[in-house]
């Protein structure tokens, strides 16, 4: 049936129900009665509601079936079910018997989320859970880097988690799990974690430009994202939910000052929480007065951390995912060198795999330690700068600096974390191979990587200048 044929057909189901809403014998259920809502309708979606006694369900069933005479729409009874609440077993199959409907059980789907009439319990976000494992099963078996993890988690796992994070406020334990799930999935590639993680998650949920990875935090995601039925009921927004809100809960009451009755739902009361977390938001950030922006208030939620200065160099588009990743490590002191090793008991031997004379700790391997000096110079002297720092914290300001041309300085400082990611690789290599990589053949990868990389982001706006510099650092590859 085509679209607009199907809603003119709905709008004269919906005038029908409607109407059997306003009869007198029909009573409406002790929750809608006073917005007289009597269904719910949501594309092929059909809900009717009404009081538990037999009159106003043989009222119903009759709209449906006349609605059925004129055109020829039946309800499909495989997919129909009548959901019952405080009544005696013989009503119940007396009605089923009366209408041919089976009984449903709770918690039902309904959009994908599970709908009950109490709260829903651990087991009930099952779908939820099981959908993130069953992607991340998907995944394991390929190898990953880091940086491909972070892309994931960003995109489908939390996207999944968005999805529910809007419509319910989903339990402590629930989110737990799936932080859990996601910092396993970062740290290990699989849905367990096996060792401790280089770094907290609370670092790794920060923004990008307060030092962290900017993955979202879920327990103040959802919250914000909550923040949006808060903030329908202040702006008095005309939908249905509003109303229903008003006429059971609100009535006559204002919003900032409510208080939930004992005996209101768990939901509810959650929202009144998240309503009072919030209420200093809105009176500080006026967010009543425009468009409503989870990601805003999800902002505002983290608070103010102080902001990183390295974080444009390490989060510079040119800076391929996985040298980015590996930069954003060191600067952290979070590579696992073998100073900390050995302060954790993990190993005896502290000193340098790629010198041998001296402790290996981050200042020493980047770039105190000879092996680093000869290779941070060779590719300074590759992109025409002088190098003359040592130390990580402040080289990339150095190189920065001596870079007049935006782009190169871009693709100069992306050769600095490239420089980075492989003296990390060049001292694993040496761990697990018990050999060293030539610093001059290191420095060829370096050269070939940062090329490729730079190539792949010409685009128009880029001058007959700074694409000829690029390509004469092709040309002079180590
Ligand atoms: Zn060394």
């Amino acid at each position: 049936m085509s679209p607009l044929l199907f809603v003119l057909a709905m709008e004269y189901l919906s005038r029908l129900l409607r109407k059997v809403g306003k009869l007198r014998q029909f009573r409406v259920h002790s929750r809608c009665k006073r917005i007289g809502q009597n269904h719910l309708i949501f594309a092929d979606d059909l809900m009717l509601f009404c009081y538990g006694d037999s009159q106003s369900i043989s009222l119903i069933h009759r709209a449906l079936k006349t609605f059925g005479n004129c055109s020829g729409l039946q309800a499909n009874k495989a997919k129909t079910a009548i959901y019952f609440g405080n009544t005696s077993i013989s009503f119940r199959e007396q009605t089923l018997r009366h209408t041919g409907f089976s009984e449903g059980s709770f918690p039902f789907r309904y959009l994908g989320i599970p709908l009950n009439a109490k709260y829903l319990r651990f087991a009930d976000y099952d779908g939820l859970v099981d959908k993130m494992l069953s992607r991340i099963t998907c995944w394991a078996s390929r190898n990953l880097s880091y940086a491909a993890r972070v892309v994931l988690i960003k995109s489908v796992l939390m996207s999944l988690h968005v999805y529910w994070a809007q419509c319910l406020l989903l339990p402590a334990s629930v989110l737990d799990r799936i932080t859990q799930i996601c910092r396993a999935f970062l740290w290990d590639g699989s849905a367990n974690l096996s060792r401790s993680p280089p770094i907290s998650w609370d670092w790794v949920c920060k923004p990008k430009a307060t030092g962290g990875l900017g993955i979202r935090n879920c327990k103040l995601w959802n919250k914000a994202a909550l923040g949006k039925y808060v903030w329908k009921i202040v702006n008095k927004e005309d939908s249905l939910w509003v109303r229903w809100v008003h006429s059971i809960y609100l009535k006559d009451q204002e919003w900032w000052d409510y208080k939930p009755k004992s005996s209101a739902g768990w939901e509810w009361k959650k929202l009144c929480k998240v309503k009072d977390d919030l209420h200093s938001g809105f009176l500080e950030k006026a967010w009543a007065q425009h468009k409503y922006k989870i990601s805003e208030v999800y902002d505002w939620l983290q608070g103010n951390n102080l902001r990183v200065v390295w974080h444009t160099w390490i989060w510079n588009n040119f800076n391929s995912p996985k040298h980015a990743f590996i930069s954003w490590l060191a600067m952290h002191n979070r590579l696992k060198t073998r100073d900390r090793l050995e302060r954790f008991d993990f190993c005896e031997d502290s000193n340098c795999l790629l010198c041998g004379n001296a402790t290996e700790t981050r200042s020493h391997l980047f770039f105190e330690c000879p092996y680093s000096r000869r290779s941070i110079d060779m590719i300074a002297v590759w992109l025409g700068i002088k190098n003359s720092c040592y130390n990580i914290d402040v080289a990339w300001l150095h190189w920065r600096k001596q870079f007049k041309d935006p782009i190169c300085r871009k693709v100069g400082t992306a050769g600095l974390a490239s420089v980075i990611y492989h003296l990390w690789f060049a001292r694993n290599h040496a761990y697990w191979f018990k050999a060293v990589i030539h610093p001059r053949i290191l420095c060829r990868g370096i050269c070939i990587e940062t090329v490729d990389r730079s190539r792949q982001l010409i685009t128009g706006s880029w001058t007959r200048k700074q694409c000829k510099w690029l390509y004469s650092l092709k040309g002079c590859i180590l």
